[in-house]
């Protein structure tokens, strides 16, 4: 399918139809030349902050371009990984018409978005060692099917899911193939980002909240084919990312070395942290993880959850969800912080 892929076919007719909002600083952009900007009804006095953002970011983004290796054009940032998502809903999935396949046990927020945008959210679940039912999620698909959502490295499970099965739902899915990859710096597995000019419908995301260390200023990256990105560009809120978020994205981003070195200490202390957790009476399952939490099964999920709690260590309780019955998820802390959860778990057992 994807050779004969065409965007057009999937794009709500509102959408391309609109014509977007031209903001001021659309309009003019030359900061270089010595110009008085007299066009947004800004405040003119400097206070760092007193002039519209960059619409579109493209002193990060040609940084981010550089640093991820996929051209300025396919590439959109958002306020979070969640407006990201947000816009390609908004974009592509008509409300009380279309629908979404997700994997569950996975990431809330996909259902979440397809209840806001009232679309139909058709679960398939990962089979009960968290991979791709492939063939159920192929069977699931019809016309109405425009986005596949995929977490890899997954949360809440923590694994990645296999290649091999996200290429063939690639080629075979008949719509839009999002590749989550919040967790793909602690990964032993390369970005989909590599294989963008090979798949027309594939869309990756990512986000600065996690490896990158900064959830507060919020920032999502969004990688796609040209023509999506442009369609996202479309609808997306002028200003969606504003000046301090992008000031600080971009002093990170040029700080490589600094995030390689703390994914390394969360890596060695991830793996340290489950041999420990591996000898607990009370934990019968550690499951393998390319991410910076740990999923484990314990006796009782909702009672070790209160009692952590209650030792001043907050965990996340995924017992409710598909194939984790009494599992706890745990983001791995700084080396004094896992200690303190060791010492918690002993007091315990
Ligand atoms: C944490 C997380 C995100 C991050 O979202 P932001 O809005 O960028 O903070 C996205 N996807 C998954 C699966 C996550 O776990």
């Amino acid at each position: 399918m994807s050779k004969n892929f065409d965007i057009n076919t999937l794009v709500r007719p509102n959408v391309a139809k609109l014509t977007p909002y031209s903001s001021a600083r659309d309009e003019f952009t030359d900061f270089e030349k010595d110009m008085v900007f007299l066009d947004a009804n800004e405040n003119p006095f400097n206070s760092d902050a007193n002039r519209y953002p960059d619409p579109h970011q493209v002193n990060l983004k040609q940084h981010l371009s550089s640093v991820k290796r996929v051209p300025v054009d396919q590439i959109l940032l958002g306020n979070g990984s969640d407006e990201i998502l947000d816009l390609i809903y908004r974009a592509f999935l008509e409300p009380g018409e279309d629908a979404i396949i997700t994997t569950p046990p996975t990431y809330g927020m996909y259902s979440v978005l397809a209840n806001i945008n009232n679309v139909e959210d058709k679960k398939v679940l990962l089979t009960s060692d968290f991979q791709l039912d492939v063939d159920g999620i192929l069977a699931a698909a019809n016309e109405k099917t425009k986005l596949l959502l995929l977490c890899s490295p997954n949360n809440p499970s923590g694994n990645l899911l296999n290649q091999a099965d996200i290429e063939r739902l690639l080629n075979e899915f008949n719509g839009l193939v999002l590749i989550d990859e919040a967790y793909i710096d602690f990964a032993k597995a390369e970005s989909w980002s590599t294989r963008l000019q090979d798949f027309p419908n594939l869309i990756i995301s990512q986000t600065l909240s996690k490896a990158y260390g900064l959830a507060g200023i919020r920032l999502g990256i969004c990688y796609a084919s040209a023509e999506i990105i442009a369609v996202l560009n479309k609808i997306k809120p002028p200003y969606n990312v504003n000046s301090l978020t992008q000031t600080r994205a971009l002093q990170r981003v040029l700080k490589q070395a600094e995030v390689e070195q703390e994914v390394k200490t969360i890596l060695e202390e991830r793996d340290a942290l489950m041999a420990e957790l591996e000898k607990l009476d009370i934990v019968s399952k550690v499951f393998p993880s390319d991410s910076n939490s740990i999923l484990l099964r314990v006796d009782d999920a909702n009672k070790r959850y209160a009692e952590f709690i209650e030792l001043g260590v907050v965990v996340r309780n995924r017992s409710s969800q598909p194939h984790c019955e009494n599992c706890l998820r745990i983001t791995v802390g700084t080396p004094e912080e896992n200690k303190k959860l060791i010492e918690a778990f002993k007091k315990l057992s």
